[in-house]
């Protein structure tokens, strides 16, 4: 039977996570094992490592990973290596290869009303934005200098890690509109410039797909402003960190955007939010981004396509019926906390 690792880790990880392996165990029962194992904050108070070598084992043999959100304040004040992000996030990334975060970006029907922008700019919006994960500036080598004081980050990229992540970009874009969108800032920076030239390269193999490309600041200024011209999005590190928070507004709330990071081979998924730790133990959390994360893991590690999107109906039906989880809800609205909206979802499938 093939084997999930359940890693909840801190803050409302810990409320969601149980909603979303719910969800697909009433959707797909008997079909897994599940095990859990402690990441991030609530390792480091365990065992003083953010990432046990029992929990990094155990995600190298799972067939699939189901992350929930590491961190919070009362680790910030840890030397950055042993902080829950730092320490468990980046090597784990690393260290299962997973080089290709994929964030899909849709506004689901009855929520085009909650997205913060009007209804007439989301209400297309289907995109997806695939970031490099596993390269440039947040793993190029960091340090300090003194006289003077100095801290630097580098970004460099080979040409195969550019090189693997576009032609993903392009495979994806074969089974949507066709269309991909590189973006970049290669009017100042050389990784930039060396990003555009290999995705020329590689586009050449796919002649029935667009390739454009789009300097990351415009690209911020277009996903507001007209952000259904974009089919996939393909990116570098740090860009897609930042283009990926922007776009989760286009569907209401970062509590309704799911992601996979794959390797080809494997998958890890989880919500795109972080633990919000203002609102965590108190039955407040929206646990839809899990649970969508949860349905992707069906489709792209386990090639349950029927399951997965029985899951996503549920959740449309769930919304179009006007439950709302508390992050969503307008004057008026149904709203239900984090248990009982997965229990909603449950209900629906
Ligand atoms: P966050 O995503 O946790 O929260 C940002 C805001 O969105 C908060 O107001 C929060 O209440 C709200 N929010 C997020 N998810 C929600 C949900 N499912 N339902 C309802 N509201 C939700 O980001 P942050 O506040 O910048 O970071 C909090 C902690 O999470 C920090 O320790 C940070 O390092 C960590 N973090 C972890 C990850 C991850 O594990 N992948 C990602 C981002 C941040």
């Amino acid at each position: 039977m093939p084997e999930i690792a359940v890693l909840p880790g801190d803050g409302i990880g810990r409320e969601i996570i149980p909603e979303a392996v719910a969800v697909v165990q009433a959707v797909a029962p008997d079909k897994f094992t599940w095990r859990e194992y402690l990441v991030g904050g609530a390792a480091i108070d365990a065992t003083g490592s953010p990432l046990p070598p029992e929990t990094l084992a155990a995600c190298l043999a799972a067939d699939a990973v189901l992350l929930g959100a590491v961190g919070g304040p009362q680790w910030d004040t840890l030397p950055p290596a042993r902080r829950p992000e730092l320490g468990a996030l980046l090597p784990l990334r690393k260290q299962l290869e997973l080089y290709a975060n994929i964030r899909p970006v849709r506004v689901q029907k009855a929520l085009v009303g909650a997205s913060t922008l009007k209804a007439e700019v989301v209400e297309k919006v289907d995109l997806v934005v695939m970031r490099e994960l596993t390269g440039g500036l947040y793993f190029g080598e960091k340090g300090r200098r003194t006289a003077p004081r100095a801290a630097y980050d580098t970004l460099i990229y080979t040409e195969d890690e550019i090189r693997r992540i576009v032609r993903l970009a392009f495979l994806w874009a074969r089974e949507r509109r066709r269309r991909v969108c590189s973006v970049d800032k290669a009017n100042i920076l050389e990784s930039s410039r060396f990003w555009r030239e290999i995705a020329e390269d590689e586009g050449r193999n796919f002649p029935d797909v667009e390739l454009t490309h789009m300097y990351v600041d415009n690209a911020a200024m277009q996903l507001v402003r007209r952000p259904e011209q974009f089919d996939v999005i393909v990116t570098e590190n740090m860009f897609g960190d930042i283009l990926t928070d922007l776009a989760s507004m286009l569907s209401g709330s970062i509590g309704m955007l799911p992601s996979a990071s794959l390797n080809g081979k494997k998958g890890l998924y989880e919500p795109a939010h972080g633990s919000a730790p203002d609102i965590a133990g108190r039955n407040l959390a929206n646990p839809l981004a899990a649970i969508l994360s949860a349905a992707m893991m069906l489709k792209y590690s386990f090639d349950l396509t029927a399951e997965s999107a029985r899951i996503e109906k549920a959740v449309a039906d769930v919304l179009a019926a006007g439950w709302r989880p508390a992050d969503l809800a307008g004057p008026g609205d149904r709203v239900l906390g984090t248990r009982e909206l997965g229990a909603k979802v449950r209900e629906a499938l």
